[in-house]
Order: C-alpha cells, then structure tokens, then sequence
C-alpha cells in the first residue's frame, strides 16, 4: 500500500491521555509532540489491554490478551510471536533501548526478536540490591513501627514522627534531581538509538524505544522544570513531594493538599521525553530516514492521582490508567486526512496488526488483535477488552499472580466493568460521566448492557481456549530457571 519499509514504536510508562496536549491538555507538556499529531492519525479512545505494564504489554508487542496463556504467565511467552520476531524474520535489523522497566526484560521474553535489546537494567539492579541490604534501621523501624501500631492513638503518631525524622534527620541534604531519579532519562535513550540508527545503512528496521521519564518517583531534569515555566519547585520539595505522595498511612485528604504539586512534576517528565522525541525526529531526518518509516507512539497505561482515590498504576482498569495516548504517522498519506482525530476505541491489541499492514506484512494467525488500517478513515464502533488481576502488584512473586480478574469492556460512550473478586458489574456512561464516578443504575441503558456482557462472555470463552496452550508450559519453565538461576 504505502511502499514504505521501516517501523518505530515508541511507548512511554504512565503517560495519560488527557496529559498531551494535541488531545486537550492546557499545559505545555508536548509542544514537538503535538506538531506530530498535526500530520498524522490521532486516536482519543486508545485504550491500552491491561494495567500496569506486565498486562498492557503483551497485546502491544504480540496482539495478544494479558490473560489468554493463563494468569500466572507474565510477559511474552518463550517462542511466542512477536512484532519484533516477525520483522527480524522479514529481514529487518531490530533494536530495542528500554529505560530500565524490569517488567521489560529478558525475564519476561521482551529481548525475543532483537538484534540489540538494551535495557539499562544492571546499574538499576544493583542499586536496588544496595539498597536491601542498606536495611538495618529499617528493620528495626518496622518492629518498632508494629508494637506501635498495637496501641492505636500512637501508630500514626509514630508513622508521622518517622516520616520526619527520614526528611529531616536522617538525610538532611537533597541530592539533585538527577541523582534521584530512578531510572535513565529520555536523553539517553534517544542518543543510544541514534547512534544505532546511524550504523542502519539501508536497511529497513524496526526500533523499539520505552521511555520511562512520566513515571514515579517524579524527578525531572531542572531543564524540564524550566521549559513548563516551573522555577519554584526546588530538589529538597521534589524529594519531599515524592516522600509524601508514598506515604500509606495518610488519608486521601492529606495528600490531595500535594496533588497539584505532585502533578507538575509529572507533567514535567512528560515534556522531557516529548523534547527528546523531537531530537530523535531530527536525528531521523538527519539520516534520511524520517520519510521512510512509520512511526506510532503510545503508553503502556496512564497513572492515576487520586482521581479513584489511589496513586500510580495498580491493577486497576479506571479512565486515567487505560486511556492513553495514540498517534501513528504514516509519510506520503495526506496531511488533511491524517490529522482527523479518531474517537472511536482503539484497543492496543489492534496496534501491532495495524502497524505490519502499513508497511505491507502480513499478520501472524496468532495475533488476536486486527488491523484497522483499512478502517482509520471509517468509523468501525469497535469496542476495547482491558483487564487485569485485582492486587498483582509484584508479578515476581508467582502467588501474586492468581488473584481474581477486573475485566472491562470499552466503547466510545460506555463502559461495563466486571470486578470478579468484589462480584460487582458497574455500567458507565463515560459522555455524561467522563470522571466516572456513577455507575448507571442496573436498570438503565438495558440494551447497551446486554451487548457489553455479550462481548465480555465472547472474551472470556475465547480467553479460556488459549489458557492451555503449550506457551503457558514454557513461560512456567522460564520462571522456574530464573528462579533457580537466582539461588
Ligand atoms: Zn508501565
């Protein structure tokens, strides 16, 4: 169709839709980002097949449902396949530079298909293991912590002098925002692919970049702080904000007090990435390579800030952590035609089959998503799955994994969640209730119901055909190596 060969994914963690600014967002978080919208197709109802990333990833990169190998297989299954082990079989050079998500490792299948798969994962886990072992006075803090909690006017007494002490006492002087942040920023990244990039040579390729810069803790670089025209908030807040915002022992209320705060460093991570998109944009064109390949950017889920009364991304299938942005652009397909926003769901098991057909590739059988390419100009009233497993917040630990199943079924105006283990069915009209807060009334909208239980049955039959396949075995054998391997 398009004669065109190459493909760039680019996923950024816990960036919402409603934080970019080419789908309504008042504050400057993506100016290069929006210019891109501009010229290419826009999606407002994407809506990601799982939350958080180890649910949300598996339809992104194999058109698959999180859940359809079973619930206690995380990630891509060994052999499965994948957009990347397809392209590297069509002939592509395949790259992927990850910043350092330990749920997108070789631990679970993601390196499958790459040629280079970079995951910035080592220095990331050797912190981590410092910091276990740095845990003495923690120890000692949680038995005391315990006693305390026994007697209950002084649990939160303690709880709130402990929080003190840590801020002020323990480690008095903030470190610089760079030295807090957790994971490598967006700079980084984009200079590792480009160097890659340099070395392609005519090749078609696929590239993979996740960016982590939205995600928690929030600790932008001071030069994003600046370019959102944020000059107040100092390295001692930010570590503050961030100290507070984790908090478990404070209400809702209190924290609410923080949230505007918490989320202009969030917002901020989101400019940081967007001005590293326009340098990899340039570095493309610089290579003569802009033209030549389709480019879609998305997000693995959103976050949330209290919205529901939670905080980051648990499992947990609300508007702020399914709905996320969706922009693919496609050269020489007309600017007028490109820019129309579409509204209609979205589901990101969709995205891989729809990629391969722009650049001509036939989808694999084992895709359960389609392509929507022939269909972007139409609207074709899909309706987007998304679920996950209530409370599987640590899928190293294989017991977390079992829970009960939060299943959603989205379409443009109504949404049906079904959260097996409250044993509750909530349906939302999202047009009059874009917050979603008031479940209709089990009376209302019969109709509508009666179809959304019907796809959700279709789903749920469907997802138990796959739960025995052969990929199941493999990924528990991988769990089990690791395991060993970890001794
Ligand atoms: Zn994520």
């Amino acid at each position: 169709m398009t004669g065109l060969r190459s493909l760039i994914l680019v996923t950024i963690d816990c960036l919402r839709a409603d934080h970019v600014g080419f789908l309504g967002y008042a504050r400057p978080t993506t100016p290069f980002l929006d210019s891109l919208a501009a010229e290419s197709f826009v999606f407002s109802n994407a809506i990601a097949a799982g939350v958080p990333t180890y649910y949300s990833f598996p339809a992104i990169m194999a058109s698959r449902f999180p859940l359809a190998f079973g619930r206690d297989v995380i990630g891509l299954a060994p052999s499965e396949t994948s957009l990347a082990s397809i392209l590297r079989g069509a002939g592509y050079a395949t790259a992927a530079f990850l910043a350092g998500n330990p749920y997108l490792s070789p631990r679970f299948g993601y390196d499958s298909g790459f040629d280079v798969f970079h995951d910035f994962l080592d220095a990331e886990l050797a912190e981590q293991l410092a910091a276990t072992e740095a845990t003495a006075l923690h120890r000692w803090n949680e038995r005391v912590a315990a006693t305390c909690h026994k007697i209950v006017p002084l649990g939160p007494l303690y709880d709130e002098l402990y929080f003190r002490y840590c801020q002020k006492i323990a480690s008095p002087a903030a470190p610089s925002l760079d030295e807090m942040r957790r994971f490598p920023s967006a700079g980084l990244i984009v200079d590792h692919a480009s160097e890659w990039l340099s070395g392609i040579a005519g090749q078609p390729f696929f590239l993979w970049i996740h960016l982590m810069d939205p995600h928690s803790p929030y600790y932008p670089p001071r030069q994003a702080l600046e370019l959102m025209g944020d000059h107040g908030i100092t390295d001692a807040r930010a570590r503050y904000l961030n100290s507070f915002w984790n908090r478990d022992d404070v209400g809702v209320n209190r924290l609410k007090r923080y949230r505007e705060e918490v989320l202009r460093l969030y917002d901020a991570g989101i400019r940081w990435a967007d001005e590293q998109m326009g340098r990899l944009v340039n570095a493309l064109r610089r290579f003569g390579l802009w033209d030549k390949c389709v480019l879609a950017l998305t997000a693995d889920h959103g976050e949330e800030f209290l919205e529901h009364g939670g905080r980051y991304h648990a499992p947990k299938i609300t508007e702020e952590l399914i709905r996320v942005p969706l922009v693919i652009r496609v050269p020489r397909v007309t600017a007028r035609s490109q820019a129309m926003q579409r509204h209609t769901a979205f589901s990101l098991l969709d995205l891989a089959p729809t990629l391969l057909d722009t650049i001509d590739i036939p989808s694999p059988g084992s895709f359960m998503g389609r392509s929507r390419w022939p269909f972007l100009t139409t609207r074709d009233g899909a309706a987007a799955v998304t679920e996950c497993v209530s409370g599987c917040t640590n899928p190293f630990h294989t017991g977390d994994r079992l829970g009960p199943r939060i299943l959603g079924i989205r379409e443009e105006r109504y949404k049906l969640v079904i959260d097996f283990g409250a044993g509750c069915e909530q349906l939302f009209d999202l047009e009059k209730d874009p917050g979603e807060k008031e479940p209709l009334s089990p009376d209302a909208e019969k109709a509508v119901r009666r179809r959304l239980l019907d796809q959700a049955r279709f789903h749920l039959i469907n997802s138990g055909r796959a739960g025995d396949s052969e990929y199941r075995l493999r990924a528990r054998l991988r769990d089990l190596q690791f395991e060993c391997d970890s001794l």
